[in-house]
């Protein structure tokens, strides 16, 4: 035994190992192999995988493999449950939502000690943070499913949720998931990673002592082809996932057109910004809690080092300190600080995209420390003099793998953080409580710690920008998610696009004959009317087939430059809500002085009266006033999480939106979905109604004459479904509306699977002259969530 006296000389820790007698126990009760978890009852073990604890390598349990019928069987259950589920009053869901949290704190010890076997992680963390989190939210929704009536009024909820979740936190996935989708009424099918089930399905067995009711949650384990077959089903009205951008992607395109409901949260490469005013010290804390917090395996690990060029090499000093005394090994003993890495494959994957580092060039840095002789170890490490197109600073690596690169100046910190295709997370550091807002601002981020990192809590929204996903987690934001609006189901757009060839064909744009001044309707970018990229305009005509006018026929070219000039405009999202409402409130004025001419125009291309002519320029007037007046007061919030921390909740503008009309209703339509989406600072690429374009490109003279700055609206005029077709493939899109035919609906959702850009595509008609309030607000925006503490 060694003697005092030589710990006290090396200061070196014993071993502290939690016992984990009771979990081998529970294993060994399921030795036969575990089954999926299906109306209220377990499944007999059947096709079994096995499944292995990463620190030893050995094999700790079997689980059965998914298949469709086993898929089919979990949704039956699931549909069969959902009505009863959602006809009990919001206090009976509360109270099995507060069941279940109480049984997890009941059991945290078992939780943490089963995680940390499963899933190789130290049990310092899923004892402190993991399963702690699990029960915060369950409380936390316990409180929703009770309010949802009062603070949902007018939604419903989506019915059955098949949610595909990830192994670096399979609890607190699990609880992220099904909290938030029990509260609001749902019920769920779940399928945990294959590498880390065994928590999923001990949370299965405490629904029964929960009873909770049969068929409210059916777990389904297996690998990715059950997960596929979950997202597959017809029986599934949701999909929440969690996982790679690559999974995410095959996800968006295999949802698309199904009119399931999809958040997905993914990937990221989140920068964590050290200013040279910053407390090295905390930020030397901040980096080891951002990325050897979970081995890195973190979707928001701050794995990239973005340090003030004056303080790198002293910050690299201390870093290198601290990480000396990182222990390494065994995640059941408490004093162990990085565990094991969950899986040999990703390990393999860890290595290689080190391997590449190490071609580059780069310098790299580890602790001179053994790792344990057998499992899943990597040694913490930090990479310096990294260039942001080094393989290490694009690709997730998902390990302990810190890269630095230095930078100069604030606005080269901002740019650095933002040179990435993800947007999940930021963390910046600085004693400049200014600095550190306008950083928070300028980083496209959904979640932006100052001084801070990996700080959650079930009361704030969790999500990314970009390619890190779409949809919130958690609080108010999250819950949304798990809520639809309660309205009769609604018919299909009526109105058909005709054929742009129709009579008198294909003309070639300005052409001037004579006697006749042409008046072809140009299209509208950058503030200017432009002429098509085609030379062509196509004829629009009246019901009766007349030809009342030409528009320009767009194409790809004429997107391109619109959405080029959409970017060019951003400064609009950073002016006051006051000046945007200013400005639409004079769009509305300018409309309402040109009502005549607009109704006018309304009858001859659609044919409708007179007074229905009016009636709807009378309300697009109507419409305009009312984003003026929502303009700058569709407040975030502030969400109450932890002590000593404001959470600030912010509503940001997409950037850039594509706007594609339906045939119908072709001004009220324009602007009700242009209008909002500018009151909340986003830049437009529309695409008026094809058939019936002229009202929207009569309009272009009206934001000219309304001091909407060059770029904020732009107006491409053409066929819809092969313009919009153009902006889902475009990477410069954020965001995009699409409100025309089905097939155009599941088009758009396949295509913006490339940059995962939000998409809003309906099929259906919209009820136009009520089409309005906060839900296109909300559509039009995303939240950022800016976690500021205070206190000496
Ligand atoms: P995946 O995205 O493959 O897995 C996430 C979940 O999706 C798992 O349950 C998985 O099942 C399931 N799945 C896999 N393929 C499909 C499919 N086609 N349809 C439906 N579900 C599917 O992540 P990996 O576990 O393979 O990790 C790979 C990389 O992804 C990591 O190195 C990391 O970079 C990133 N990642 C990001 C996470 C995040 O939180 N953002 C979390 C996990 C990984 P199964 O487990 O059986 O494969």
């Amino acid at each position: 035994m060694a003697l005092i006296k030589d710990i006290l000389r090396t200061m070196d820790y014993g071993p502290s190992p939690e016992g984990s007698e009771h979990v081998r126990v529970w294993l060994k009760e399921h030795e036969g192999g575990f089954g999926h978890f299906i109306n209220g009852a377990f499944t007999k073990p059947g096709d079994l995988f096995d499944v292995f604890n990463p620190a030893t390598g050995e094999r700790i349990a079997r689980a059965t493999q998914g298949s469709p019928a086993d898929i089919d069987a979990a949704v039956a259950s699931a549909r069969k449950a959902q009505a009863k589920w959602a006809a009990l009053s919001g206090f009976e869901r509360s109270k099995n939502l507060y069941a279940l949290a109480r049984h997890v704190q009941k059991r945290e010890r078992f939780l943490s000690v089963l995680e940390t076997i499963d899933n190789g992680k130290p049990i310092r963390e899923s004892r402190d943070i993991d399963i702690p989190l699990v029960a915060r939210h369950f409380y936390h929704h316990a409180g929703w499913a009770s309010l949802i009536d009062s603070e949902f009024p007018g939604t419903k909820p989506v019915g059955v949720c098949g949610q595909i979740i990830p192994w670096n936190f399979p609890l607190l996935m699990l609880a992220w998931k099904i909290a938030p989708a029990l509260a609001g009424g749902n019920t769920v099918v779940l399928k945990p990673a294959e590498y880390t089930p065994l928590t999923a399905l001990a949370f299965a067995a405490m629904c029964v002592e929960a009873r909770l009711p049969a068929g409210v949650v059916n777990i389904v384990t297996g690998d990715g082809a059950t997960g596929a077959a979950l997202v597959a089903h017809g029986g599934v009205d949701k999909i929440a996932f969690t996982g790679s951008t690559e999974v995410g992607r095959a996800i968006r395109k295999a949802t698309a057109g199904t009119g399931k409901k999809l958040s997905v949260e993914l990937g990221g490469k989140s920068p964590f910004v050290v200013f040279e005013d910053a407390d090295l010290d905390s930020a030397v804390e901040g980096a080891v809690d951002a990325i050897w917090f979970n081995q890195g395996q973190v979707c928001c690990a701050g794995s990239r080092l973005l340090v003030a060029e004056g303080v790198a090499e002293a910050l690299y000093a201390k870093l290198r300190a601290r990480m000396a005394n990182l222990r390494v090994g065994d995640p059941l003993d408490k004093s162990t600080d990085v565990g094991a890495i969950v899986a040999p494959a990703q390990l393999e994957r860890i290595q290689r995209l080190i391997g590449e580092g190490e071609k580059e060039g780069l310098e790299f840095w580890r602790a001179d420390d053994l790792l344990p002789d057998r499992g899943c170890f990597y040694p913490p490490t930090l990479v310096t003099g990294v260039e942001p197109a080094s393989v290490l600073a694009r690709e997730e690596i998902f390990g302990p793998v810190l890269v630095a690169t230095t930078f100069r100046t604030p606005d080269e910190a901002v740019a650095l953080a933002n040179n990435t295709r993800y947007g999940l997370a930021a963390s910046v550091w600085t004693e400049n409580i200014s600095r550190a807002l306008e950083a928070a601002a300028r980083i496209k981020a959904g979640v932006v710690w100052i001084n801070s990192t990996n700080m959650f809590d079930a009361a704030s929204g969790f999500g990314g920008y970009r390619e890190s996903g779409f949809g919130r987690e958690g609080g108010r934001e999250g819950l949304t998610e798990y809520r639809i609006a309660d309205e009769p189901k609604r018919k299909p757009n009526s109105a058909k696009p005709a054929p742009l060839s129709a009579s008198p064909g294909l003309v070639p744009a300005g052409e001037i004959e004579h006697g006749y001044l042409d008046r072809t309707a140009k299209l509208y970018i950058g503030g200017k009317q432009a002429r098509p990229d085609s030379g062509y305009s196509y004829a629009v005509v009246d019901p009766a087939g007349r030809e009342v006018g030409l528009a320009g026929l767009g194409n790809r070219k004429d997107v391109r430059n619109a959405v080029e000039a959409a970017a060019k405009a951003s400064s609009w999202g950073a002016a006051t809500a006051h000046n945007r409402a200013q400005v639409l409130y004079y769009v509305a004025e300018n409309l309402s002085a040109r009502a005549d001419e607009f109704a006018r125009r309304l009858s001859a291309m659609t044919g409708a009266s007179a007074r229905a002519a009016e009636a709807e320029v009378e309300a697009s007037v109507r419409r305009a006033f009312f984003y003026a007046g929502f303009a700058d007061k569709f407040d975030g919030a502030v969400h109450a999480t932890r002590s000593r921390f404001v959470t600030l909740a912010m509503n940001e503008p997409w950037g850039v939106m594509g706007v594609v009309c339906p045939n119908e209703a072709p001004l009220l339509a324009f602007v009700s979905l242009v209008m909002p989406a500018i009151a909340m600072g986003n830049c437009v690429v529309a695409i008026p109604s094809a058939n019936h374009p002229l009202s929207a490109t009569d309009f272009y003279s009206v934001l000219d004459t309304s001091d909407v700055p060059a770029g904020v609206v732009n107006i491409v005029t053409g066929e819809a479904n092969a313009l919009a077709k153009t902006l889902a493939e475009h990477d410069g899109v954020d965001a995009l509306w699409y409100l025309g035919d089905a097939a155009g609906a599941a088009q758009v959702e396949a295509l913006s699977a490339g940059n995962l850009k939000a998409t809003w595509a309906s099929g259906s008609a919209l009820d136009w002259p009520k089409a309005e309030g906060r839900e296109f607000l909300r559509r039009a925006t995303q939240v950022k969530n800016i976690w500021t503490p205070y206190g000496e």
